[in-house]
């Protein structure tokens, strides 16, 4: 998990600092010390590391903090700010543009997910009711222009290309031209990326960039390079200038260096962070969540949000009313399952809670998408008949052999799967009954 040794030293170091009524300045002088020690070990930028301390230690031994009640939280209270400050105070969005289409570059050096990225951006902008259209300039690359089709079939948004014989700077012009006639209101160029940042490539961006005019130039850099990709992001800004950046694999990424150099360094913001090689797996960068979850406060937000997402309310009303009636039947548990699918990793989720982040460790990870158990039960579920679903009562010996092989199973396990629902019922109306039951019984009854 990103900032995990991060995230534990600081947590480490606040708690000596909790449990002290008064602070001196020597307390803060140490603190700071050992906070300067872990963002390096981070693998912070070292001069960015040098100012944020500076900054803190300056409001900490301010009067404020010396005469509050609760001097540590106090100072943990700085260190966040800082922290958000850091990387940029608020979200920063993409700009959509008032004349569509809006027409996002895309660059960076090959391998650091520029081509996934593009996709997982077509499909973030799909789900907000956007008709984007994908342009595959990335004529060097073998199977590049491949891999942007696959992605653009699997998410069902449209992709531009004219092989790889085409000069870049035709195709995108043509793919620009093309969205304007086909009413794409967005458009994601794919280009060119190198092993090393180098002359030609920038040239061909540049050529890029002052035919089409894109409205944003997002560079994608790859969280686990650490501090080169901090260089990269330099370099690229200052030869073409970019107007975001994307960091990807910070799923992979412990220590989390880049995502807190970046900004400082650039002055350009994350706008995006890729957390896993899916194409949903892209999420809005939140300096101030992302300060949270550093600090081990969780990021309470990212998770409702995720939650509200995959959890269909409507539904969700609709089957309380039917465990009150304790008619929750089979449909009903392939809907919580189809739910619980849509929430991703538990290991992700966890992440998101406070105080949650080392539990992963004791539990592992659950794998909700492809969990095998509940993938089993739900091929059960879709081997019945509708009727079958509604009414269990029905499954007889014949219908749960014809089931169990539909579904690839055994009856023994189609009978597993009754049994809890049953049992699931059971708990219904047990806690149904408690709820309902509040003030009618006599006490001790
Ligand atoms: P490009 O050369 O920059 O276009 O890079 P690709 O898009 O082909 O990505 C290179 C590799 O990184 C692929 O295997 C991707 O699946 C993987 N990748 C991209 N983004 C992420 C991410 O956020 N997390 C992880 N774990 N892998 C990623």
């Amino acid at each position: 998990m990103i900032f995990e040794g991060l995230s534990d030293k600081l947590q480490n170091t606040f708690s000596k600092l909790r449990s002290k009524g008064k602070l001196t300045e020597k307390d803060v002088k140490d603190a700071m010390r050992e906070v300067k020690l872990a963002l390096l070990e981070a693998d912070v930028n070292f001069k960015v590391v040098k100012d944020f301390i500076k900054k803190v230690q300056e409001r900490c031994v301010g009067q404020e903090v010396m005469k509050s009640l609760t001097p540590g939280q106090h100072v943990i209270k700085i260190v966040n700010e800082e922290l958000t400050a850091l990387m940029g105070d608020v979200q920063s969005k993409i700009m959509i543009s008032s004349k569509p289409p809006t027409v996002i570059m895309m660059v960076g050096l090959q391998g650091a997910g520029k081509t996934t990225t593009a996709g997982k951006l077509g499909g973030y902008f799909k789900k907000q009711g956007k008709k984007p259209l994908l342009v595959a300039c990335d004529v060097y690359r073998p199977a590049a222009i491949k891999q942007l089709q696959v992605v653009g079939e699997k998410l069902d948004i449209p992709v531009f290309a004219m092989g790889d014989k085409e000069n870049p700077v035709n195709i995108a012009k043509a793919g620009l031209s093309h969205a304007q006639k086909n009413g794409n209101d967005m458009v994601i160029i794919d280009t060119a990326g190198r092993l090393h940042v180098d002359e030609v490539l920038m040239e061909e961006l540049k050529n890029i960039k002052s035919e089409v005019r894109p409205h944003e130039i997002l560079l994608t850099v790859d969280a686990m390079t650490g501090q080169d990709a901090v260089n990269v992001a330099e370099s690229f800004n200052d030869a073409l200038g970019i107007d975001g950046v994307v960091l990807t694999k910070l799923d992979g990424d412990t220590r989390g260096g880049a995502a807190l150099s970046i900004r400082a360094v650039t002055k350009k913001p994350i706008k995006f962070i890729g957390m896993g090689e899916k194409l949903e797996d892209l999420e809005p960068f939140h300096p101030d969540r992302m300060a949270s979850r550093i600090l081990g406060m969780g990021d309470v937000l990212s998770l409702i949000e995720k939650a509200q997402e995959a959890v269909d309310i409507e539904k969700a009303k609709e089957l309380e009313k039917k465990m009150r009636k304790q008619e929750f039947d089979f449909e009903d548990l392939l809907d919580q399952f189809e739910q619980l699918k849509k929430m991703g990793s538990m290991d992700k989720l966890l992440g998101m809670m406070p105080g949650m982040a080392n539990m992963k460790n004791q539990i592992g990870d659950v794998d909700l998408q492809n969990n095998k158990d509940m993938k089993r039960s739900m091929a059960i579920i879709q081997s019945m008949t509708v009727e079958e679903r509604r009414n269990p009562s029905i499954l007889n010996a014949s219908r749960k052999k014809r089931i169990a092989k539909g579904s690839g199973t055994s009856v023994q396990e189609v009978n597993r799967l009754i049994k809890q629902l049953n049992e699931m019922k059971k708990m219904m109306k047990m806690f149904t009954g408690m709820t309902q039951g509040k003030g009618k019984k006599k006490r001790g009854g």
